[in-house]
């Protein structure tokens, strides 16, 4: 079986969240399994213009002959192959989707583009695949090019987050080698939207959790219509890790390394992080890292942030995002010195050394189609606080309930406080329960196999057709 993945993102070399961590995982493990499978993404400026070139080709596209070339690298400790489409033009920028908080207004044209060139490099490549599988609205248009070629491979979409659409006017989409039949499928009005292209040209869909796949049946952002005409193609498959990249007991990231045996690395980790951030280390660290969004659930903090500090805990946020929330953590490190650290980059680094370093990661998402942080958590022994949403809710259980962290449901602060308050008072009263929970949370299982699996039934489902 033959697959060819393509996407905006891909970890290790361009990556702004969940997507780019499936893309850079997933075709790995599909490798290990015997799927043959190659990977495609735009040669941005973070990415080395001196790999090796494979092939430099010509294409038609918004009316004019574009000269592109294919740069190869490998997916790390891998022989995935990744190839970088190279058109300077396009990609040749510091952001992978804008700068700042604007988008680049040719996003349609810059990810189109990609979609377009990788149906056409498969010819140049000798590598055609059976299956195209695209990720969210960014490549959700390959289907179209596809058969505009007259390619018989089939197509899987992911969606990893339906809150991204890709709508833009009408006139943007003129140009970009769609028929007006094609065009059709990505609406009607004088707005169009390439997931819904997307949603109704491919073979099959998938989003990243059981729990998302349902909640976005029951409120499609817009986009419910088309959703629910293909919920029998509609999988919802778990993210797994990269359990290399995410391994206490080997992280060059760490102060000290450690597994569910021997916590002491843990709490070595948790003593540097106190000194490194000048917090003052009395009562529990709790740490939320991620993209500092409405999504993320950041509105509840503002509406408690006292409250939680009168819980005795020491916060400290990783991210980088929305100004507003920016200046808030900006403030609340002022109000509250030594209890509050905001460190407003994006820094993997600090990610594993806060994961490891932390004794709570909080995770209020107002959604969460799947969530990566909670996962990283658990393996490094670090207790999730969350709310029951998305995929949040497929791999966090209430410790009441014999489960692995907190858990809360209502999107409101005095639900999230009640979570947090449990989790504090258990960390002051009972060190040897909350020693099991981190234990429990090490010992699960967050492979890239068990998803990697589900992936390939979905392939063959689709080819059995
Ligand atoms: P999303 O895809 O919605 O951003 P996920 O939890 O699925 O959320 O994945 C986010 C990924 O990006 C995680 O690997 C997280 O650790 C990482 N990340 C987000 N913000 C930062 C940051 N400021 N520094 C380092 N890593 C970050």
């Amino acid at each position: 079986m033959r697959v060819m993945f393509v996407a905006a993102e891909v970890a290790p070399f361009a990556t702004a969240g969940g997507l780019g961590e499936v893309v850079g995982s997933l075709p790995k493990a599909l490798a290990e399994l015997g799927v043959e499978v190659a990977v495609f993404a735009p040669r941005y400026a973070r990415v080395s213009p001196d790999l090796p070139t494979v092939t430099a080709f010509s294409l038609e596209f918004a009316g004019g002959t574009k000269e592109v070339r294919l740069l190869r690298s490998f997916l790390p400790k891998s022989h995935v192959p990744v190839y970088f489409l190279d058109f300077p033009p396009y990609y040749e920028r510091p952001g992978i989707y804008g700068e700042g908080d604007r988008d680049y207004p040719d996003n349609l044209q810059r990810f189109a583009f990609l979609s377009k060139a990788a149906v056409m490099a498969c010819t140049e490549l000798s590598w055609v695949p059976e299956v195209f599988h695209v990720h969210d609205w960014h490549t959700a248009l390959l289907p179209l090019y596809l058969r505009a070629e007259g390619m018989g491979a089939k197509t899987v979409l992911t969606i990893h987050n339906l809150a991204f659409q890709g709508w833009f006017p009408r006139d943007m989409w003129e140009g970009i080698g769609l028929s007006k039949e094609d065009l059709k499928l990505a609406g009607e009005g004088e707005w169009l939207c390439a997931l819904r292209a997307g949603i109704l040209a491919v073979d099959a869909i998938t989003t990243v959790s059981p729990t998302y796949a349902r909640e976005i049946l029951a409120d499609g952002l817009g986009l419910d219509d088309v959703l629910r005409s293909r919920a029998q193609e509609l999988f919802g498959i778990l993210n797994g890790i990269d359990e290399e990249e995410w391994d206490p007991a080997q992280d060059a990231h760490l102060w000290a390394r450690y597994s569910s045996e021997d916590l002491r690395g843990k709490a070595f980790n948790r003593r540097r992080l106190i000194q490194e951030l000048g917090l003052c280390g009395a009562g529990p660290i709790v740490a939320m890292v991620g993209r500092l969004t409405e999504q993320k659930g950041f509105d509840l903090l503002l509406a408690s942030l006292d409250r939680i500090m009168a819980m005795g805990v020491n916060l400290v946020v990783l991210g980088t995002g929305e100004s507003r929330y920016e200046d808030f953590f900006k403030d609340a490190e002022k109000r509250f010195p030594g209890r509050v650290r905001a460190l407003l980059t994006f820094s993997a680094e600090w990610a594993h050394r806060i994961l490891a370093g932390a004794d709570f990661l909080l995770m209020p998402s107002r959604f969460e189609p799947c969530g990566l942080t909670q996962l990283y958590a658990l393996r490094y022994g670090t207790i999730p606080i969350v709310r029951a949403t998305g995929g949040l809710r497929d791999t966090v259980q209430d410790v009441d309930q014999g489960g692995n962290g907190f858990v809360f449901e209502e999107y409101t602060p005095e639900a999230m406080l009640e979570a947090l308050g449990r989790a504090v008072r258990l960390w002051q009263k009972d060190r040897r329960k909350i020693l099991a929970l981190r234990r429990m949370g090490m010992s699960g299982d967050y492979s890239w196999k068990r998803a990697a699996q589900k992936y390939r039934e979905v392939y063959e489902r689709v080819l059995s057709r």
